[in-house]
């Protein structure tokens, strides 16, 4: 299954998952990460408009919207040297490299006024899956490990994650900043323009 129609089938899956495992975080974080592998195995699917870099800092393009906001999907689109600040996320997620290099490092507040210490660091390449969230360690930051080549990464969160109220972190005293993430576009690519297939199936020219 080649092209958008990889995207189409890893939301059914999700939207079936959080319909059937909405109270089992870790279920959804283990069968959604096999899912999310499976999609980021391959790198023949994303529109080229959701692979755009910005000059200044990384893109994030919603992909996918959950109709009841239960997840969202998200291509997060760095360039040479691109980094987020620490933040949190307050909602589970899953981070699928796609393309390039990133490197996640883990942070935790030893309270107020106190400096936050990194507790763990790796670096994704594609096809690897990692996941943050409340449960399991919330708050780190995503830089492109490539100096020369933009990196993607596709997430999934268990919300609609550009409109959460959530966080931003100095990682010098642990200050707590708001922070609501937004998106980089205004349209979402179209999933659902199966005509093609049904024409050759009924044996109708193509467009
Ligand atoms: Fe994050």
């Amino acid at each position: 299954m080649g092209g958008i129609a990889g995207l189409r089938s890893f939301v059914q899956d999700i939207t079936k998952l959080v319909g059937t495992s909405a109270n089992d975080e870790a279920a959804i974080r283990q069968y959604g990460g096999e899912m999310l592998s499976k999609l980021v195995s391959a790198d023949d699917w994303l529109p080229e408009s959701f692979a755009q870099p910005g000059p200044a800092s990384y893109r994030q393009y919603l992909l996918w919207c959950d109709p009841q906001e239960r997840f969202s999907v998200v291509s997060f689109v760095w360039g040479p040297g691109q980094t987020t600040p620490v933040h949190d996320h307050t909602v589970w997620g899953l981070v699928g490299m796609l393309r390039g290099a990133e490197i996640g490092v883990g942070y935790e507040i030893r309270g107020d006024g106190k400096s936050m210490v990194k507790t763990t660091e790796e670096t994704l390449t594609p096809g690897a899956v990692c996941a943050v969230s409340p449960t399991i360690g919330d708050i780190h930051t995503v830089s492109n490990a490539l100096a020369d080549r933009v990196s993607i990464s596709i997430h999934v969160y268990g919300a609609n994650i550009g409109a959460i109220a959530r966080h931003t972190y100095d990682a010098n005293t642990s200050r707590q900043k708001d922070f609501v993430s937004g998106y980089s576009n205004d349209s979402v690519p179209n999933l659902f323009d199966r005509s093609e297939e049904v024409r050759a199936a009924i044996g109708v020219a193509s467009k």
